[in-house]
């Protein structure tokens, strides 16, 4: 199956090949023909599958077709629980617009940083990206219209529930016309999730794509037994013995993130904390740093374990056990992404070694534990 089969125009089929995407993913294969159809589809599928590829490539041919908007007028809305999924998504619509011949802007609108700067950019926006809050701030402001919205997107729908976002995504929901194509995804099909969609969506075609945890059998998993005060030069430890460029590190608490940072700035590791205390700038810029290369160390509380999508990456240590193990494979899963093979270390005290155990029971996988006790940590 290639993306001319998938019924892509010629300029779009250029980026993807020099974007070095060989082939479609599954989610693609399926999510493509029937957007570019029109159909209403409900995508059970996580970051890593490819799934914004998949509803960001038949939108933008879609406006190939489209007579230019009214000015201030959305036609495609695609909403996002968070900011760095907003940055995300708005980064591969600009990615996969630049060589089109009918050109589309699209803007990404998240809370954090400045709504004056994103009301200017708004002009002439045809796709908005937006996280819910932000997006009411702007419609109250009357920055923009929503009312010729012929495509709405709502991504990553659990995790919008999850994070209380019932009340404003009935606002927008509101807000759009009736008639649109609707498409949703959502990394599990709960109950609220099944009234969400049937609220939302009309005779959707449902595609269903295996979870990361499926794929847990590609990560190549390891525990060390380490005491809390050993656990500092033990990541020094293998940083520097192991010549590691680009390792995530999770812990639990804010606190110890930036704990951990200056820890490894001391010992002349480059690192910077990802954590909701940090503004969004920060927040950004950490992150592309760590996608750049610019830094090695990345440590992110449970924030960053959902959505974030760095491409190949090779490492992802637990500092700290996460108290869930559904965050723990979501953690893991940082790795590993989309076929790629990667690894995973975990911290473990001997308190943490019996939640290891409950941890490895559910994700149904056994996880070698070595003792670090005999490990020269002197001078790390
Ligand atoms: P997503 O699930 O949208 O976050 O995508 C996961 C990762 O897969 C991103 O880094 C994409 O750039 C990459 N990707 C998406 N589709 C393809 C494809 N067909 N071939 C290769 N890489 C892809």
């Amino acid at each position: 199956m290639t993306f001319a089969n998938l019924g892509l125009c010629a300029p779009l089929l250029a980026t993807l090949e020099q974007l070095d995407f060989p082939a479609p993913y599954p989610i693609q294969i399926a999510a493509i023909p029937a957007i570019l159809a029109g159909k209403d589809v409900l995508g059970i599928a996580q970051t890593g599958s490819g799934k914004t590829a998949s509803f960001a490539l038949p939108i933008l041919q879609q406006f190939q077709q489209k007579p230019p908007a009214k000015n201030r007028h959305i036609t495609a809305l695609i909403v996002v629980p968070t900011r760095e999924l907003a940055v995300q998504v708005g980064n591969v619509f600009k990615q996969l617009s630049v060589r089109l011949e009918r050109p589309v802007k699209s803007l990404a609108v998240f809370g954090g940083v400045s709504i004056n700067t994103q009301m200017i950019h708004l002009q002439n926006v045809e796709i908005l990206i937006a996280t819910p809050g932000r997006l009411l701030d702007l419609l109250d402001k009357n920055a923009m219209h929503l009312s010729e919205v012929d495509i709405f997107v709502l991504d990553e729908a659990d995790k919008m529930l999850n994070l209380g976002f019932q009340v404003e995504m009935n606002r927008i929901l509101a807000a759009l016309p009736v008639k649109r194509q609707n498409l949703l995804f959502s990394a599990t099909l709960g109950k609220e999730i099944r009234t969400v969609t049937e609220i939302t969506l009309h005779n959707p075609i449902k595609i269903e794509i295996q979870a990361p945890t499926d794929n847990i059998d590609l990560i190549k998993q390891i525990a060390y037994m380490v005491t809390e005060d050993r656990k500092g030069p033990l990541l020094r430890y293998l940083i520097k013995e192991q010549n590691l460029k680009q390792v995530l590190v999770f812990t639990s608490s804010i606190h110890r993130a930036d704990n951990v940072v200056n820890k490894l700035k001391i010992n002349g590791i480059t690192a910077l904390a990802l954590h909701s205390q940090k503004s969004q700038g920060a927040r950004t810029d950490a992150l592309r740093y760590f996608k750049t290369g610019e830094i090695t160390v990345l440590v992110a509380t449970d924030l960053a374990s959902r959505g974030l999508d760095i491409p190949f990456l090779p490492l992802v240590i637990n500092y700290e056990l996460p108290r869930s193990p559904k965050d723990y494979v979501h953690r893991i899963g940082r790795t590993g992404r989309a076929g790629a093979s990667g690894e995973a270390i975990a911290f473990l005290t001997e308190e943490e070694e019996p939640h290891f155990y409950v941890i490895q029971k559910k994700m149904q996988k056994r996880v070698e534990i070595i003792d670090s006790q005999f490990f020269e940590l002197k001078g790390y």
